[in-house]
């Protein structure tokens, strides 16, 4: 199949990302589009099975939808595909549906969890013919590891080294055929070799409104919750274009409801619920407040330096870059240029911050005035 690419191109990656993308998570912010524990039988029960019921992507789940009937009519596995974005937008959810519309079963498994050659063989050599291996993470595969895919890939068949020095010995092996899944929020830390051997690409954006709302009206039916259209707004206009947090919202909002308010919820019972989260109407917690406010007050709205406002925050410059700045830059609060991060006149406004008025640069006088 023709290489095809959905949306933008990736972003840059940083030099100096300590480890092969190390995953900068805050599993304590509600507003994370990480994984939590408490998400998991949730994220179970309300995950799209079908690519008819995934809201939202059309040029991901066209292009999807168009790969997976041309495959089936072909007789053939799907092309491999890769699947990047932030988390928690349905790049997991995506795999299980192709691996569910295509009819085989997904293999789970995740870059940091195969450790070494002999480990991705095994996994390759287990697979039925047809089925979906899905690697999370896919950025964080070592190189050993990495070289055992290559020619999995693209002729579905295993060569590796096992043994050292003269018992050293290299193990050929044909395997079924397969498709593999990648996901990852770091295009750019993939390797251009394994980049290469997958037949598509596809990038998954934060959900607009409309389609957030969707996403939450379908969860609070799976739930039978009772929810009002301005509740379902409350929710979905806070979850950050998110439907992992849009969930998670949503189930705070639940437990909020039925403890304080008759078990509805409401616009007035949804905003209660989220204010006592400290989630603002924008989906923004006080980390972002406090990001903004920095670049606003102690550096006259910017330009500033990464590592500059990461240790003025106390803050990893890596998990600013990679947590916290996306929504923000999505917004519009904030913009990345060579001189530094800038906060927009739009930050300032929300924040009821005047625009333009920069601190009175230090003065010769000011610096001597001491002596
Ligand atoms: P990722 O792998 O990108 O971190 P997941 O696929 O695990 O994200 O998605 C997290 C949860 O969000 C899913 O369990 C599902 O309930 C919900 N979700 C994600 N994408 C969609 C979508 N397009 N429509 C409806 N729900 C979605």
């Amino acid at each position: 199949m023709a290489k095809q690419r959905a949306g933008n191109s990736p972003g840059t990656a940083r030099t100096g990302v300590k480890g092969p993308g190390k995953k900068a998570a805050e599993p304590e912010r509600i507003i994370s589009g990480d994984p939590h524990p408490e998400d998991e039988t949730l994220d179970l029960s309300l995950r799209p099975r079908r690519l008819s019921d995934f809201v939202g992507q059309a040029p991901v789940k066209d292009n999807l939808s168009i790969g997976i009937q041309a495959a089936k009519m072909r007789g053939d596995p799907l092309d491999h595909v890769i699947i990047y974005g932030p988390p928690g937008l349905g790049k997991t959810t995506l795999a299980h549906i192709i691996g569910h519309e295509m009819g085989v079963n997904v293999k789970v498994t995740s870059g940091p969890a195969i450790e070494r050659a002999g480990d991705m063989a095994a996994i390759l050599t287990g697979l039925q013919t047809g089925d979906v291996l899905f690697i999370d993470e896919i950025h964080r595969l070592n190189r050993v590891v990495e070289e055992v895919l290559y020619s999995a890939m693209e002729d579905f068949f295993l060569s590796w080294m096992v043994g050292k020095g003269l018992a050293a010995r290299s193990i050929n092996l044909r395997i079924n055929s397969f498709t593999l899944v990648g996901a990852t929020t770091r295009f750019s830390l993939i390797s251009a070799p394994l980049r290469d051997r997958f037949g598509s690409v596809f990038r998954l954006d934060y959900y607009d409104h409309a389609d957030m709302e969707v996403v939450v009206r379908r969860s609070s039916a799976i739930l039978s919750l009772d929810a009002d259209d301005e509740g379902i707004r409350e929710v979905s206009s806070r979850a950050r274009g998110t439907p992992r947090i849009a969930n998670r919202l949503l189930k705070r909002a639940r437990d909020y409801a039925l403890v304080q308010a008759d078990n509805r919820v409401t616009g007035p019972v949804a905003r209660q619920a989220l204010d006592l989260l400290r989630v603002d109407r924008l989906g923004l917690d006080q980390s972002d407040h406090r990001l903004l406010i920095t670049i606003i007050d102690k550096f006259g709205g910017g330009p500033v330096g990464l590592d500059t406002l990461a240790a003025s925050l106390s803050e990893d410059a890596d998990t600013i870059m990679e947590v916290w700045e996306p929504y923000l830059l999505q917004l519009g609060f904030l913009e990345r240029t060579s001189r530094g991060r800038v906060a927009t006149p739009l930050a300032h406004q929300y924040l009821g911050r005047p625009w333009g008025e920069k601190p009175a640069p230090p003065t010769d006088q000011g610096r001597f005035a001491g002596l």
